[in-house]
């Protein structure tokens, strides 16, 4: 393993504050970095790919939370509703109520996060801030008794720019205060706001995010 990842866990937990959550982006990379990682505290950790997480769940200590951070089609939910603590980039009402289906199957409630699209190139998935107003107001997500919407997910441009940056996370954070204020007001669980990556993380913390999602800081380049 010629990458320390315990040395740089710790330097990336030094930038963060302490109610900031650290998810460990450990997808393509290999399991012994996941363990060191593990060794050195961190149980947080997020993938993107459901046949990664088949050989690696297994692999890992029963404590760790996963959570899925990728876009993820309608018919593999069924594969993670088993063990996933959070599914971070829910995209559609259609996805939303696949994920209820499948965690009743499971007996399970699973949390996810609604996924912003917000920057100009980086993602052509998530809600735009009328069709997540649009989806909350029609109301149907209520009756879905086995998920549990717990905050927001974006990704910022990917641009040198910090305004640009920090101008779009500001405008993801308004806007989660303002769901919690006209949907979730009594809903502590509606509490994250998942937003900055290994070069824009910084920013995030500085721009209300109280969850990053950090991959290449800790486990280096991925190789592909
Ligand atoms: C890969 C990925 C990350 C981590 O990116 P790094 O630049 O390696 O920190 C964060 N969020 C999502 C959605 C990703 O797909």
């Amino acid at each position: 393993m010629n990458v320390d990842v315990a040395k740089n866990l710790k330097e990336v937990l030094g930038n963060l504050p302490d109610e900031v959550s650290l998810v460990a982006i450990s997808k393509y990379h290999p399991l012994e970095y996941l363990e060191a990682a593990y060794a050195a505290g961190q149980r947080i950790f997020g993938e993107s790919h459901e046949q990664e997480l088949r050989v690696k769940v297994p692999a890992m200590p029963q404590d760790v939370s996963w959570h899925f951070i990728g876009h993820l089609q309608t018919n593999k939910v069924k594969h993670i509703a088993p063990y996933i603590s959070m599914i971070e980039a829910v995209d559609s009402f259609k996805l939303l109520k696949e994920v209820d289906k499948q965690a009743a199957k499971c007996g399970r409630v699973i949390k996810v996060l609604l996924e912003l699209h917000i920057a100009e190139e980086v993602s052509k998935y998530g809600f735009t801030f009328e069709a997540c107003r649009e989806m909350l107001r029609a109301g149907e997500w209520r009756d879905l008794r086995n998920v549990r919407i717990c905050g927001l997910m974006m990704m910022a441009t990917n641009t040198d720019d910090e305004s640009v940056v920090a101008g779009e996370m500001t405008r993801a954070a308004d806007f989660f205060d303002e769901l919690k204020h006209d949907y979730f007001a009594d809903a502590d669980d509606f509490c994250y706001r998942s937003w900055g990556m290994s070069q824009d993380y910084r920013i995030a913390v500085r721009c209300r995010s109280n969850m990053v999602r950090v991959g290449t800081s800790i486990f280096g380049p991925r190789v592909y």
